[in-house]
């Protein structure tokens, strides 16, 4: 039997269309949200895809040689002015914050590796001015930067903010490779990161999170690393570079490792020291997880919206795909996916500008939540365009592996999920001892 398809009801007996935005069911945009994402839009659109997918096709090399188009979509981005963490001291905290997660979630529709390279860009700087120094915004001021914390024998480690994190059987918790002397106001700086650092092939300032020694040994009482939260320059004498990663994902975002030889930087440079460095390094964190969702949103979001475009054009079984009622439920799966993940990265976003003790362990839990619809609904992208998905004449393959990488950057998902949980414990625990 053929099913008979009303294309036009009349307005008076069914609902109309609802309202939509680019970013999906929400009531509307004010001008000033409207202009930010207009112009967040164009320039993912006519900038960063085509800028990405060349990118994708080069080697890690090829990304970072002086010819590359890598270097080209920086000058574009200086010469309109786009900041990634644009601060405006007249608009208010939670009015920013939406406007952030506006803007963010379009560098993520254009292309998730090179809104990484933007955010880690503007790391230091942003950590900087949010801390207050303006010392250390000036130092950061005009110079591309990168978030130095993972390194070749630390890397979930030292997103452990507890000591009661470490297994039972450890005696202490894990330095790493990299670490800091910190005495006479000066810090030096000894080992290498992992070579997953974002940008660690170009940046020119790293925020740099590690270890420290203050005199007294790595570790405190409990046998927890002390460490120290530092902004420093990447032209000092005893800084050098391993070569460019080559990976699965986000390819356009250059990745390496950075080398520390007996580097030298004087103690206020730092943005969080001895006692406050964990308290500090939580707030970082924070901040890098809110991140990931906008962007992984904006990554879903371009996965569904090529995904439709092809149901709409292929035919199988008599019929385009987006007539099937089989492909209608997977679109509405996949729509479902993405309103839940702007949902939610954009809770962690207010929360995050505006509770008065955020927690980088609830941000973790959506960056897990983020990252993992991202992955579902880019590979549901896929297996909708069949076999032409897998190659790279179609652009889902590419978002499929930039979503996949998602889910190891910034925390691996299974380690972070367990933190959220280890958080709701100590929330649990800290209610049964309230009067
Ligand atoms: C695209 C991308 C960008 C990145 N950018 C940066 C950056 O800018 N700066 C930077 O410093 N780093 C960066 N990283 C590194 C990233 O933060 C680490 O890869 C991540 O934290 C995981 O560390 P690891 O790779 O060493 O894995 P490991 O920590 O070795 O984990 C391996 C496996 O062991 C499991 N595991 C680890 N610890 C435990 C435990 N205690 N209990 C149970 N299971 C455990 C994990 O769940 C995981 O499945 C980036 C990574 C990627 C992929």
């Amino acid at each position: 039997m053929t099913q008979q398809i009303q294309t036009a009801p009349p307005s008076s007996v069914r609902p109309g269309l609802p309202h939509v935005e680019l970013t999906g069911f929400e009531p509307s945009l004010d001008e000033d949200e409207r202009a930010v994402q207009q112009a967040m839009h164009q320039f993912a659109r006519e900038v960063m895809r085509p800028a990405g997918s060349a990118l994708d096709k080069l080697s890690a090399e090829e990304v970072v040689a002086p010819d590359s188009p890598y270097w080209q979509f920086l000058k574009t981005v200086a010469a309109s002015g786009i900041e990634f963490d644009a601060m405006a001291e007249d608009v208010p905290p939670a009015a920013l914050a939406r406007l952030q997660a506006i803007a963010v979630e379009e560098l993520g529709w254009g292309d998730a590796g090179l809104a990484v390279s933007l955010g880690a860009g503007a790391f230091p700087r942003m950590m900087a001015a949010r801390s207050g120094n303006q010392e250390l915004v000036g130092l950061c001021e005009g110079r591309l930067g990168c978030w130095i914390g993972t390194q070749p024998d630390r890397g979930s480690d030292g997103l452990s903010l507890y000591p009661a994190e470490r297994h039972a059987a450890a005696p202490q918790g894990n330095k790493g490779n990299l670490t800091a002397r910190v005495s006479g106001g000066e810090i030096v700086i000894n080992g290498q990161s992992s070579a997953w650092v974002s940008n660690g092939p170009v940046a020119q300032v790293g925020l740099v999170t590690i270890a420290a020694d203050y005199g007294e040994g790595f570790f405190d009482s409990e046998g927890h690393p002390r460490g120290v939260e530092v902004v420093v320059p990447l032209d000092l004498p005893g800084v050098s570079r391993g070569r460019p990663l080559e990976k699965l994902g986000k390819r356009a975002l250059p990745q390496g490792e950075v080398f520390f030889d007996d580097v030298k930087v004087p103690a206020r440079f730092a943005l969080a020291l001895g006692d406050e460095y964990w308290r500090g390094h939580a707030s970082t964190w924070s901040s890098a997880g809110v991140a990931m969702g906008q962007i992984m949103t904006g990554l879903a979001r371009a996965s569904f919206e090529h995904a439709l475009e092809y149901c709409h054009e292929r035919r199988q079984g008599g019929a385009l795909l987006a007539d099937h009622q089989l492909v209608q439920y997977r679109l509405g799966g996949m729509a479902r996916k993405v309103e839940t993940m702007r949902a939610v990265s954009r809770r962690a976003t207010d929360y995050t500008f505006l509770s008065p003790s955020k927690h980088p362990y609830y941000t973790a839990g959506s960056k897990v939540t983020c990252t993992d619809l991202a992955f579902e609904v880019a590979d549901e992208a896929l297996q909708l365009f069949g076999g032409n998905g897998l190659t790279r004449e179609y652009p889902v393959e590419k978002l499929f592996r930039d979503a996949r990488a998602a889910r190891i950057e910034d925390g691996e998902n299974h380690l972070l999920s367990m933190k959220f949980g280890y958080l709701t414990s100590l929330l649990h625990r800290a209610a049964r001892t309230r009067p």
